[in-house]
């Protein structure tokens, strides 16, 4: 069902073509900050350490926070190889790993590192570690030909599912995390998702597959994206610059609102829209970025209405379980949000492609 599944031969490859001291991987570096400072450089092949995995990388999404560390507004830590989205094949294992095997077709969490000990690591909530180091981020990611990765993120993935849809899986996680572990969407529940971008699609799906009643909101300039969220099987699309489309959605509604809306626009009309949308006791989940410290929002609109607003940042590990059952159930599709495809030598034209609104561009090792 995936259209992207099956697409190449890519499993049981996981031999690795040449070891030794003198092997070299070809990865996208971040060289210093500052604007620009790509290249695609040699780096050493890299071994597993102790509870560590080698994966040879058959695919990685490229994402905003990419975009943002290309044009230097986004604090990491050069020299750094890019890359967070990842799919691949377990190429070699570090001592200790019992989890995968050689072969394995494989994603990987995000968290290259983190303390274990605090407060937020008990609560499995590793994404607010103080001491938190990310692949791609922080720590060396996986837009190269290998990436050595903690075995205890990396997970096989199901078996129809290509490495186009399994680099998503990141992504989707980000989703999971907004639409069931923050927002707590039910089934039956009237959502609305506002900003029909990659998350916000993402996002749609996990509600759908949650039971829920899902609109995709955006503007009228979003028509492309609407047809996408149409067939992806979302109840309803709206253009919220068209007078009288809140309206309608709440007429819809019963004349009371909607249940929760997941806000992925990172915008104040979004914001405020939102807040229209929404029934007395609703849920208002902020999941995209503003960019921008000072943001306007009707708070006393929010008191009157006993609205609750709780905000979702990236994922937990157990965002990223749920979002391979759902894959594995063949609940989502991620792959459908795919836009374009770009060998690793070609990242120029990838960076360059993934700067149009809606794009989903895949680097393929
Ligand atoms: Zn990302
Ligand atoms: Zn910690």
């Amino acid at each position: 069902m995936l259209a992207l599944r099956g697409d190449r031969d890519w499993r049981n490859d996981g031999e690795r073509h040449e070891t030794g001291p003198a092997a070299t991987v070809k990865a996208l570096v971040k060289r210093a900050s500052g604007p620009g400072q790509l290249a695609l450089v040699d780096l050493p092949d890299p071994h597993p350490g102790p509870g560590q995995v080698v994966i040879r990388m058959a695919a990685g999404a490229l994402c905003g926070t990419d975009l943002h560390i290309a044009h230097g507004t986004f604090p990491c830590r050069p020299p750094l190889v890019l890359g967070h989205e990842l799919a691949g094949v377990v190429a070699e294992v570090g001592p200790g790993v019992e989890s995968v095997r050689v072969g394995d077709p494989v994603t990987t969490e995000t968290d290259a590192s983190f303390c274990g000990r605090c407060a937020y690591c008990r609560a499995g909530d590793m994404h607010l570690c103080p001491e938190r180091t990310g692949i791609g981020t922080t720590a060396d990611g996986g837009f190269a030909e290998y990436v050595a990765v903690p075995a205890g993120g990396v997970h096989r993935l199901p078996d129809d599912v290509g490495p186009a849809a399994g680099a998503l899986t990141e992504p989707l996680a980000v989703a999971v995390h907004a639409v069931v572990e923050r927002g707590q969407v039910r089934p039956g529940e009237r959502v609305v998702v506002l900003g029909p971008g990659t998350v916000g699609l993402l996002a749609a799906q996990v509600a759908l597959a949650q039971g829920a009643d899902v609109t995709v909101a955006g503007l009228a300039r979003h028509a492309d994206r609407f047809r996408l969220a149409a067939e992806l099987g979302v109840t309803a699309t709206a253009a919220l610059d068209v007078p009288g489309e809140i309206e309608a959605i709440v007429a819809r509604a019963g004349g009371m609102g909607v249940d929760r809306v997941i806000e992925c626009s990172g915008s104040e009309e979004g914001l405020d829209g939102a807040i229209r949308l929404l029934r007395k006791g609703g849920w208002l989940v902020q999941v995209g970025f503003f960019g921008t410290p000072q943001v306007r929002i009707d708070l006393d609109t929010l008191v009157n209405r006993e609205l609750t607003l709780v905000a979702s940042r990236g994922k937990r590990p157990t965002s990223f379980r749920i979002a391979l059952d759902l894959l594995r159930a063949g609940r989502v599709d991620p792959g459908r949000l795919i836009t374009g495809r770009f060998p690793l030598e070609a990242w120029e034209a990838a960076f360059a492609a993934a700067e149009a609104p809606g794009s989903k561009v895949l680097l393929e090792m």
